[in-house]
């Protein structure tokens, strides 16, 4: 096995164990154990297994942003309980990744679920990524409302504006602002302290990936307490730095391709010393870089009608 086939055959399968359950049932959670800290104001998040849950706990009852794998749904649900929440009153997709949708099979029959057109769309058919078929949620798990731009919520005494941005993560990508609490959910506009995973299948793209956590960030008090995605609880000052970690990474493999360096060149090059740990075992050093030279290269080769 080369190098390459070594390191494709040890990535797949942990790339894909994040994303999405192997198939209905199969995953063990029983090691998983789901806690609830509190972010701002009446918002919270549970950390379990796949991506950050945001909670607004009201005197009505909770809002929920992205519900994990439905294995875990027992466990999420005694979380609120200990809350003093049943099931939520709505539950928010930030997209359509299945570390964020799944759930969407336990809590989607009895509770409406708000996500981009996009995300529904996606989610009702099969999906490819990474090689593999994710197959289609059953109906009763997809969303039963969807926008396309932006919708406000009026829930627990506060405006909750769920915003549609384009072309990032996925192309059906929404941020969770909670206006009155100080917090906003960034779904998997923020890997906190990581290099991010940017699904250029499902119309992400990095250069609109920064684009996007720069417009989140003009949008935000310097206090406001950020969800990430992935990762812990996190302030604008951090999610200050992830963008910067994705400006200057993309501007180094833009200015390298454009001497006309090799990706296997800017691979071995590497990043910079201040963000070599941010490589983990999802997205490495080389993955990162991969991905920045693929997105920008096929746009270069829209461009030029190559
Ligand atoms: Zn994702």
């Amino acid at each position: 096995m080369t190098v390459q086939q070594r390191r494709f055959f040890y990535l797949v399968p942990a790339l894909f164990l994040l994303l999405v359950p192997v198939s209905h049932g199969q995953q063990d959670f029983s090691q998983v154990v789901v806690t609830s800290r509190p972010v701002a104001g009446n918002v919270l998040m549970l950390e379990g297994s796949g991506g950050n849950i945001g909670l607004l706990l009201g005197d009505d009852g909770a809002l929920m942003v992205d519900a994990q794998y439905a294995g875990l749904a027992d466990k999420i649900r005694a979380a609120l309980g200990e809350l003093g929440s049943g099931d939520p009153k709505l539950l928010i997709n930030t997209h359509w990744h299945r570390d964020h949708t799944d759930g969407n099979r336990a809590f989607g029959p009895r509770v409406p679920i708000l996500a981009h057109t996009r995300v529904r769309d996606r989610l009702a058919v099969d999906q490819h990524l990474l090689g593999r078929v994710v197959p289609a949620l059953p109906a009763a798990a997809l969303p039963t409302i969807t926008f396309d731009e932006e919708v406000t919520l009026h829930f627990g005494g506060e405006a909750v504006r769920v915003v549609h941005f384009p072309g990032g993560h996925t192309d059906g990508d929404a941020v969770v602002f909670f206006t009155g609490s100080r917090a906003v959910h960034m779904g998997d506009l923020m890997f906190a302290g990581r290099f991010p995973f940017v699904d250029l299948e499902s119309g992400g793209d990095v250069e609109g990936y920064a684009r996007n956590v720069a417009a989140v960030l003009e949008q935000l008090s310097d206090d406001t307490k950020v969800i990430p995605g992935h990762g812990p609880l996190s302030s604008v000052q951090d999610l200050r730095r992830f963008h910067r970690m994705m400006v200057e990474s993309i501007d180094m493999v833009r200015g390298k391709m454009a001497r006309g360096a090799t990706v296997e060149e800017i691979k071995s090059d590497g990043v910079a010393a201040e963000w070599r740990d941010w490589t983990w075992n999802f997205i490495s050093t080389d993955r990162w870089l991969e991905t920045i030279h693929t997105s920008l290269a096929r746009k270069q080769s829209a461009s030029t009608g190559r």
